[in-house]
């Protein structure tokens, strides 16, 4: 069976292909040539995944599903969530994000942090959500050159290293997007 994920990350295709049983396969936003940018919106994690599946079942009549991930800092009241991405601007550059937040949280003791990543699938006229939340927190600086995103910046709980250190199968076992991915996964068998 061949799905739609509605990204062009590579990144996380890569990660979720590698969840998924070897009958799935997955489908980029590239593949069907949708080359325009997508609307998110909403103004809730869960709302910018809907939307985004929502448009690819509107506009290209094809199951699928997409999602949308966000980094909840609980000294920044939740900051950046639906944010996360454009935190420092429309640049959306990974760096200039992480650098904003440490130093937002330069003189905060509370590091606590938690990824939540929703996805919301289209499929066989149901339209269905799954989330997954991996809880942190967030270091005095950048370690580890793998991952993408906060990866070098976000320490999971019980971890001595950050996301950026650790190997994709790991980070797929404990991470936010993997436990959501794992629920997708065990809906479609
Ligand atoms: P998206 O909704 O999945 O595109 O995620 C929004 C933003 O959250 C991304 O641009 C990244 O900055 C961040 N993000 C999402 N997933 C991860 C992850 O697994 N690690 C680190 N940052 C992430």
């Amino acid at each position: 069976m061949n799905i739609v994920f509605a990204t062009n990350n590579s990144n996380k295709i890569k990660e979720v292909q590698t969840l998924l049983p070897s009958n799935i396969k997955l489908i980029s936003l590239k593949d069907i040539g949708c080359l325009e940018e997508i609307p998110e919106t909403q103004n809730t994690i869960e709302g910018n995944a809907i939307q985004k599946a929502n448009y690819i079942k509107e506009h290209y009549g094809l199951d699928c599903f997409a999602d949308d991930t966000g980094l909840e800092v609980q000294a920044l009241n939740g900051a950046p969530g639906v944010f996360s991405a454009r935190y420092a601007g429309p640049q959306r550059n990974a760096d200039d994000n992480m650098n904003l937040l440490l130093s937002k949280l330069k003189s905060k003791n509370n590091r606590l942090a938690r990824f939540k990543t929703v996805i919301a699938l289209h499929f066989k006229g149901e339209l269905i959500t799954f989330e997954g939340i991996c809880e942190g927190e967030i270091t005095q600086e950048k370690a580890g050159f793998d991952g993408f995103g906060y990866d070098p910046v976000f320490q999971p709980t019980t971890y001595k290293k950050t996301f950026a250190e650790i190997s994709l199968a790991e980070k797929n076992r404990i991470g936010h997007r993997g436990k959501a991915v794992s629920k997708l996964v065990a809906y479609f068998k």
